[in-house]
């Protein structure tokens, strides 16, 4: 049976270029790029043409501005902490509730171990910003706000240049979690407020365990990782050679796709979306479908399960990922989800399908040839189905197909 890969947001594949790209550096190119010999030097060179296709993808003015992380999780964590110690006088950070848990997860810990005042920004229904509350928690404590580019669970995209030049207007640094939008969406740092930006290799068909974090020319940092000189003392470790090279391989074959994710790949999304509304009775997309990434979609399916969907799905070849996690025996909703007001009768059963330039018309028919009858199938054995009237909530007003 042939599979239907649409999770694109939890992984990529490594596009076997970029695997051919870093092969040597595992065997002849062994060097280590700190040594002074020619070892070294060949390896040294690979690191820094590496560096030049990734300052080309995002635009950053500056080589010396990208810091090798070993991934977006430490480069999350590198830009907050890193803030905390270098703006004197500030212990406070602006987040959003929708963050990925490498930002919320270390927030609530420095909440919790007193070392930062946290104002977690709420979103709206369709997972916008609350700008006014934004406004209000900005103030002159604000050391960082880090506030994603685009959601990776309903792909919603933030207004980053806006919030950065709302932040400087206090003082404070303004860091953004882009692991979503860098291969995505066109990212000129050049012409941009952004002091810092994380992004990761393994979510643009490059490597895993190797990310990177642009850290502003005149931007103060601190490691995160200390030890050795690596990265010009700010990152050590010996460096991730074949990691850095295949990150740097991925960012040039991304530029060249980028028109293709914008056409080709968001005319599949479109038309799995429409397809599925139209099919399936009380679904609706969740995200802000004016401002989304094109690879993207979100679908609710009222009153049945995300894990017993996928379930289904899994046996007709066809891999996707629901918001809800299963803790602790009890199905939570997603936190994005939840942020959003998203009924639990709708969250439970809410699906993300996340493309990439690998997919193609084949995968979108084998998911609209599946999909109804799954859902079909749950509901006729979901109690909450036959009891809809009782079960919805009012509130919530979700625009359906
Ligand atoms: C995947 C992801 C991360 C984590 O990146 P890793 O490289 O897996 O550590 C962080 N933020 C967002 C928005 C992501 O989607």
């Amino acid at each position: 049976m042939p599979t239907a890969y649409l999770d694109n947001n939890a992984t990529t594949r490594c596009d076997p270029r970029v695997v051919e790209a870093m092969m040597p550096y595992f065997s002849e190119q062994f060097g280590n790029a700190s040594s002074m010999h020619e070892f070294g030097a060949k390896v040294g060179d690979a690191v820094s043409k590496a560096r030049k296709q990734l300052q080309a993808l995002i635009g950053a003015p500056f080589d010396h501005e990208i810091i090798y992380t070993s991934g977006g999780t430490e480069s999350d964590n590198m830009a907050i902490l890193s803030a905390l110690e270098t703006q004197r006088g500030r212990d406070e950070i602006v987040t959003s509730a929708v963050e990925h848990p490498a930002v919320l997860s270390l927030v609530a810990h420095l909440e919790k171990t007193e070392r930062a005042k946290v104002h977690i920004i709420p979103v709206d229904s369709a997972g916008r910003l609350d700008m006014e509350a934004y406004r209000k928690a900005l103030s002159p404590k604000t050391a960082i706000v880090s506030i994603m580019w685009a959601n990776n669970e309903t792909g919603t995209i933030f207004p980053v240049e806006q919030l950065a030049r709302m932040a400087h207007q206090v003082g404070a640094l303004f860091h953004t979690d882009a692991v979503q939008a860098v291969g995505k969406l066109p990212i000129n740092l050049a012409e941009s407020e952004i002091d810092m930006l994380s992004l990761s290799g393994h979510k643009l068909h490059g490597p895993k365990g190797i990310g990177a974090l642009f850290v502003r020319k005149g931007v103060r940092s601190r490691p995160l990782i200390r030890g050795g000189h690596q990265e010009r003392g700010r990152r050590a470790g010996t460096e991730n050679v074949p990691g850095i090279v295949g990150l740097g391989k991925a960012a040039e074959l991304a530029a060249e796709y980028m028109q293709e994710e914008q056409t080709r790949v968001a005319a599949l999304r479109d038309w799995l979306e429409r397809s599925l509304l139209q099919a399936i009775p009380n679904s609706f997309v969740t995200g802000d479908v004016e401002n989304r990434l094109p690879n993207t979609t979100n679908i609710a399916f009222e009153y049945i399960e995300g894990e017993a969907i996928l379930l289904l799905m899994n046996r007709e070849g066809i891999a996707a990922s629901s918001g809800s996690a299963c803790t602790s025996g009890s199905l939570e909703p997603s936190h994005v989800l939840r942020a959003m007001n998203v009924p639990y009768t709708a969250a439970h059963g809410a699906i993300r399908f996340s493309f990439s330039r690998e997919n193609s018309e084949g995968d979108v028919e084998q998911v609209i040839a599946a999909m109804p009858g799954i859902i079909e199938k749950l509901r006729d054995m979901s109690p909450f189905w036959r009891e809809r009237e009782n079960a919805s909530s009012a509130e919530f007003n979700p625009t359906y197909a």
